[in-house]
C-alpha cells in the first residue's frame, strides 16, 4: 500500500507561500507529480487556492485541463513542438517557449488565426538546458511586434543550484535574470517573473520575484542539504507479506544463490519488486520496519517480490500474514534513502510506479 498523505501536500504548499509572501506560488505537478498522482494532487492544491500548475508536456497538460477546473492556469515547461500549436490554443494551455524557433511558430500560428494567445519565456541564465541565450533574448525583445504577437505574460528562468544555498551560480543567475526582468519590464508592462523551483525559495527574497514554482517540497524532499528537512512527509510505502517460511535446512535465498541463511531462519516474501521500483528507489537490499523493528532485505530483489529475513520477529505466521513490511516511513524517510542510495529524492519518488495500491489520505481542508 503506498499512502500519500494530501494533506500534508496541502500543508507543504501553504508553508512554502507563507515563505515567499510577496510573491504567487504555483505547483508543479509534472510527472504525474513526480509520481504520486497530478489528479489527487492537483485536486488538493486547487482546494487550498493554488491556481497556477507546471507540467512537462502537452499531454499531461491535457489531462490536467479534465481534473483542474477551467480557471486553472497551466502551463507546459517542455514547450512546443512544431506544428502543436494548435493544441495548446484549443486547450488554453500557456507553453514556456525556449527558443527562437519555438517563438517563432507560436507567433506565426496566433498571427494566422488573428489570435495574441499568452505565453511563457524561458531564459538561460546558467542551467544551459531550455531557454533563450541572453543575446537571442535581447534580440526578441527589440522586435515590438513579435513581443505583441507572442503576448509573453511570464519570463522564467530555471536554477541549477538552488540546493546548494552557498554556490555561486545561484547569485549569478539570479542578476543575469534581473538584467532580462528590467529589460522586459519596459516592453511589456504587467508581465511577470519566476525563477525559483522548491530549493529557490529557501535563498531568500531576492529569488523569489511574482511568482515561485516548487515541485520537490510539496512531495516532501528537502530543499537543501544546510537545515533539517522543514517539509512535512507525504509518504508510506507497506509491503504486504505473502509468504512466509521458516528454513528446514540451510539454504541459498532467491535468484543468482547469492544469500545464505541458516537452519531455523524465517523469511517473508513480500509484494513488491524491481518493477515497482524497488531497486532504484530504495536500494538493491532494502531494510523494512515490521512490528517496530527493522528487517533487512536478503537476497536479490525479483521482478514482483523481495524477500526479507525476519527471523529476530515474533509474530506468528498467521500475524505475519496479515501484516505488511513499511519500507518508507517516518523512520525510512526519502531523505535517509536517497543519502542511502546515493541518489535525488526525486528519482526515489518517481521510481515507485503504478503497481501498488493507493489510498489518499484528505482530510479538512486548511483553505
Ligand atoms: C521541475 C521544475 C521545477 C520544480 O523544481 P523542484 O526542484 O522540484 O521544486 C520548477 N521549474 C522548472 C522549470 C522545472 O523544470
Amino acid at each position: 500500500m503506498l499512502t500519500i498523505d494530501l494533506n500534508a501536500i496541502q500543508s507543504n504548499w501553504l508553508q512554502l507561500k507563507s515563505l515567499a509572501p510577496s510573491a504567487q506560488i504555483a505547483a508543479v505537478i509534472k510527472a504525474n507529480a513526480y509520481g504520486l498522482g497530478a489528479d489527487q494532487v492537483g485536486s488538493a492544491l486547487y482546494t487550498v487556492g493554488c491556481r497556477e500548475f507546471f507540467v512537462a508536456t502537452l499531454d499531461e497538460a491535457l489531462a490536467a485541463r479534465k481534473f483542474l477546473p477551467a480557471e486553472a492556469v497551466i502551463y507546459v515547461l517542455g514547450g512546443i513542438r512544431n506544428g502543436m500549436e494548435r493544441d495548446f490554443i484549443d486547450a488554453k494551455l500557456i507553453p514556456v517557449l525556449c527558443s527562437v524557433s519555438g517563438i517563432k511558430n507560436w507567433a506565426k500560428t496566433n498571427a494566422d488565426m488573428g489570435l495574441t494567445m499568452p505565453s511563457a519565456i524561458k531564459v538561460n541564465t546558467g542551467m544551459t538546458r531550455f531557454g533563450l541565450d541572453v543575446d537571442e533574448f535581447n534580440v526578441f525583445c527589440s522586435d515590438k511586434n513579435l513581443v505583441k504577437t507572442v503576448n509573453p505574460v511570464l519570463l522564467m528562468s530555471h536554477l541549477a543550484c538552488a540546493d546548494e544555498p552557498d554556490h555561486s551560480l545561484n547569485e549569478s543567475q539570479r542578476e543575469t535574470f534581473q538584467s532580462c526582468v528590467s529589460l522586459m519590464r519596459n516592453i511589456k508592462p504587467g508581465i511577470r517573473f519566476s525563477l525559483a523551483n522548491s530549493s529557490g525559495i529557501f535563498l531568500g527574497e531576492q529569488w523569489h520575484f511574482d511568482l515561485v514554482r516548487p515541485g520537490a517540497a510539496l512531495y516532501g524532499i528537502a530543499p537543501n542539504t544546510d537545515i533539517a528537512n522543514p517539509m512535512k512527509a507525504v509518504v508510506n510505502l507497506a509491503l504486504p507479506i505473502i509468504q512466509v517460511r521458516t528454513l528446514s535446512e540451510s539454504a541459498s535465498i532467491g535468484y543468482g544463490a547469492d544469500a545464505v541463511l541458516p537452519k531455523g531462519a524465517r523469511i517473508a516474501v513480500v509484494a513488491g519488486g524491481y518493477a515497482d521500483g524497488i531497486n532504484h528507489s530504495l536500494g538493491r537490499s532494502p531494510k523494512g520496519v515490521l512490528d517496530g523493528q527493522i528487517v533487512q532485505s536478503i537476497g536479490r530483489v525479483s521482478m514482483d517480490v523481495t524477500i526479507f529475513d525476519v527471523s529476530g520477529i515474533s509474530l506468528s505466521d498467521e500475524q505475519l500474514l496479515q501484516s505488511n513490511i513499511e519500507v518508507i516511513n517516518n523512520e525510512l524517510t526519502l531523505d535517509y534513502l536517497s543519502r542511502k542510495n546515493k541518489l535525488l529524492g526525486y528519482e526515489v519518488l518517481t521510481s515507485l510506479g503504478d503497481r501498488y495500491k493507493r489510498e489518499y489520505l484528505l482530510g479538512v481542508c486548511h483553505g
